[in-house]
């Protein structure tokens, strides 16, 4: 292709998978061009984990980490995680002197700012002297008769060798996500599973009418359930009350799983029966049924007993003595709080969802080396492809792991080692993210 710049590889999108390929592909010697639509990169990066960006989780250390995923095949990611773990990211960020702490169940923060963790990809990116292209399109895609593909870009006309595509989901367009990968995708003969809003919070219709706006700002522990059978889920988190609907981890969660139309089934107050011990002897007990309610549920806040209590079926009986309250009503107000059974209208959608999923299929990519198995040196990272994580740092893993085999495949090496004159290059580098 005359006139054309031509690289080794080209990476499509910078955000986190794209950086850490392009860095580990330069790194092995290749020339790589990182092409990104935004002014500004990472800004996903940035905004993610409260600012202190949740990049990992412990637990995808040595187990069988396909738990933690939603996918048609959630079986895919198996290679990848096993081939780079939670502590090989941990030992980039030692490298580089960036702090970091494990909040809980695994998951691991930021000290001091996600900045930190832009600085690494870019400082990385510098020392494998990738060749940067922001605030460039991509108009067109064309496979070449060598093997390899034309780009027409903003930029010019680019050729490279190998192309990996790591446009990310829909998630938070704000931050520059566009479908532009599965379109890319389909253009070789992709399939795509439809791209849903996953990890965002949920509405329902009627909550101010039942007085639930009231709580918002209330979270609690509780263990929420969806689906049936096989499909059934559920998690073990903090429930969110806000003024449309719920959020929280607990919802965000199920969000993941959640489809139109599903129902879920809230505890209220996990591990304790609610209904026994509403129904236990009560003779000679002065005490209103909703302090009694109280003192059986500690977890429950006063606003939210309230509400519950304020119920037509429960209203009555609401400032009568415990001890007076029917056995029917006790156990119907137990059961309520167990398995409150709601039915979302819909979600917050990608504005306000923190993944996507669905995505490019990963029956047609394989899994070792993330290589198109319809286009030959077509490579998809990250969460471009039907492969969405739990809440905890698995999205981000995704993100990393799967950059990483591309990146061994492309280079065909099986490690990449910071060699002692890297490390000193690293020093040298001043960038601010
Ligand atoms: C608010 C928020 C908080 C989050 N917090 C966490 C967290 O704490 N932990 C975690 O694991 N995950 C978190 N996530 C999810 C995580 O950010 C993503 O899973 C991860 O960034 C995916 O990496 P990626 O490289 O595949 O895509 P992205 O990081 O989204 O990068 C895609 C890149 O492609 C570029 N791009 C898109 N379209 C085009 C185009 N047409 N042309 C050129 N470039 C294009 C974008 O500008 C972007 O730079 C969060 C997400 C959000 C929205």
């Amino acid at each position: 292709m005359s006139g054309a710049q031509a690289f080794h590889t080209a990476v499509i999108g910078a955000g986190a998978a794209g950086m850490m390929c392009a860095a580990r592909i330069g790194r092995a010697g290749h020339s790589v061009a990182l092409i990104d639509h935004a002014a500004k990169i990472g800004e996903k990066i940035r905004i993610s984990g409260g600012g202190r960006c949740n990049f990992t989780n412990r637990h995808l250390n040595g187990h069988d980490g396909s738990q933690y995923y939603v996918s048609e095949q959630p079986r895919f990611v198996r290679h990848a995680l096993s081939r780079y773990t939670a502590a090989d990211f941990c030992a980039l960020l030692d490298r580089h002197g960036v702090a970091y702490h494990e909040k809980h169940r695994g998951q691991l923060f930021c000290d001091h700012s996600a900045r930190d963790v832009i600085a690494v990809l870019q400082q990385e990116c510098a020392v494998g002297k990738v060749s940067w292209y922001t605030e460039t399109t991509v108009d067109a895609v064309q496979a070449a008769a060598d093997g390899g593909f034309g780009l027409r870009t903003s930029a010019g006309m680019l050729h490279c060798r190998h192309l990996v595509i790591a446009t990310g989901g829909l998630a938070a367009p704000a931050v520059g996500a566009t479908p532009w990968g599965y379109e890319l995708a389909k253009q070789f003969g992709h399939r795509i599973v439809p791209p849903q809003a996953a990890l965002v919070p949920l509405r329902f219709e009627h909550w101010a009418e039942c007085g639930f706006d009231a709580l918002s700002g209330i979270a609690l522990p509780v263990r929420i359930r969806s689906g049936h059978g096989k499909q059934a889920v559920s998690f073990d988190e903090d429930l969110l009350f806000r003024h449309k609907g719920l959020s929280g981890p607990a919802i965000l969660q199920i969000s993941s799983y959640w489809q139109p139309g599903d129902s879920l089934e809230i505890d209220l107050v996990p591990d304790t029966d609610v209904a026994a011990a509403l129904c236990q002897d009560r003779r000679g007990q002065k005490i209103q049924l909703k302090t009694a309610l109280a003192q059986i549920c500690p977890t429950l806040p006063e606003r939210l007993l309230a509400v519950w209590l304020a119920q037509p079926e429960f209203a009555p009986y609401a400032q009568h003595k415990w001890a007076d309250v029917p056995h029917a009503v006790l156990q119907s107000l137990g059961h309520s709080l167990q398995r409150w059974r709601l039915l979302p209208s819909g979600s917050d959608g990608h504005k306000k969802a923190e993944a996507t999923r669905g995505g490019v299929a990963v029956r047609e990519i394989d899994a070792k080396t993330m290589q198109s198995k319809l286009q030959k040196n077509l490579y998809f990272i990250g969460e471009v492809m039907d492969i969405t994580g739990w809440l905890g740092g698995y999205n981000f893993h995704w993100a990393w792991a799967s950059a990483v085999c591309a990146a061994a495949a492309i280079t065909n090496q099986t490690e990449t080692v910071v060699k002692p004159s890297d490390a000193k290059e690293i020093e040298q580098l001043q960038f601010k993210a």
